[in-house]
């Protein structure tokens, strides 16, 4: 069986309040073998970290996301630092820069980044990289954290950047920095030809995927047939180009329906 990681989602939501033992069975079900579980707020990063406590195959991650930058105060930081340094969080974030929806002021998000990357290189742990209509805000602190951080050094990467919606360009540039590109379910909204465009043209070495549940379902989630048509060709035409990776479409339109289980 493929073995799959979700690399990204928020399952603490209270859309699975009830139903997170029966999200994880269907998971593992289908061969996945790990679902990180990114913290967004302080809270929801011990969330993650109680999460990961009870089920092994939870990776929790601990951060706080661009829309909640306001409330970065020193002790934010100092609680990320102390989440960041345990083994079992693998990686700082969700942090990064929203412009689109600017619910926290520009100025406050890029220190809260750069004050998180600082966080991630000390700590020798990956970024989980938000970065929605700010790829030139973005591009500098991320390739000066990438130059601090160990792990390109020791060929592990630096970070992901999670639901990647620039170009196949911009993508390219992230990869030569030391970063994944992970790609969400947005690869099957008719409209996004340019996820569809980085998921042919990436090497599969480069690429991850996630559900980023409960947040962005897949395209017609409601008609199985129809999705696993979309995204099908895609995935597929890599798997064939590349070999066998991690990918597997019918697996992954699986995966994707057990964590959005509950809200389609
Ligand atoms: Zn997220």
């Amino acid at each position: 069986m493929t073995v799959l990681v979700d690399s990204h989602s928020h399952i603490y939501d209270k859309a699975y309040a009830d139903d997170l033992e029966v999200v994880l069975t269907n998971a593992r079900e289908v061969g996945v073998a790990k679902v990180v579980v990114c913290g967004d707020d302080i809270s929801s990063s011990l969330a993650a970290l109680e999460m990961g406590s009870r089920h092994d195959i939870v990776v929790p991650t601990a951060g706080v996301h661009p829309h909640a930058a306001r409330d970065v105060d020193g002790a934010a930081l100092d609680e990320i630092a102390r989440l960041a340094a345990l083994p079992e969080v693998a990686a700082v974030g969700e942090i990064g820069l929203d412009f689109y929806r600017d619910l926290s002021a520009r100025e406050d998000q890029i220190a809260a980044l750069e004050a998180q990357l600082t966080i991630a290189a000390a700590a020798g742990k990956p970024a989980c990289v938000h970065s929605r209509e700010a790829e030139d805000a973005i591009a500098t602190p991320l390739g000066k954290y990438a130059s601090k951080s160990p792990l390109p050094l020791s060929g592990r990467p630096a970070g992901v950047m999670h639901c990647f919606g620039g170009t196949l360009e911009q993508s390219r540039r992230y990869v030569d920095m030391g970063f994944l590109i992970s790609l969400a379910c947005i690869v099957t909204y008719p409209r996004n030809d340019e996820a569809r465009r980085i998921a042919m043209e990436l090497p599969l070495t480069a690429l991850l995927v996630e559900t980023d549940s409960p947040y962005l379902p897949p395209q017609h989630i409601h008609d199985p047939e129809t999705h696993v048509a979309q995204v099908g060709p895609v995935l597929r035409e890599q798997i064939l180009r590349d070999g066998p990776g991690v990918l597997d479409d019918g697996v992954q339109i699986h995966v994707i329906q057990s964590m959005h289980a509950g809200r389609c």
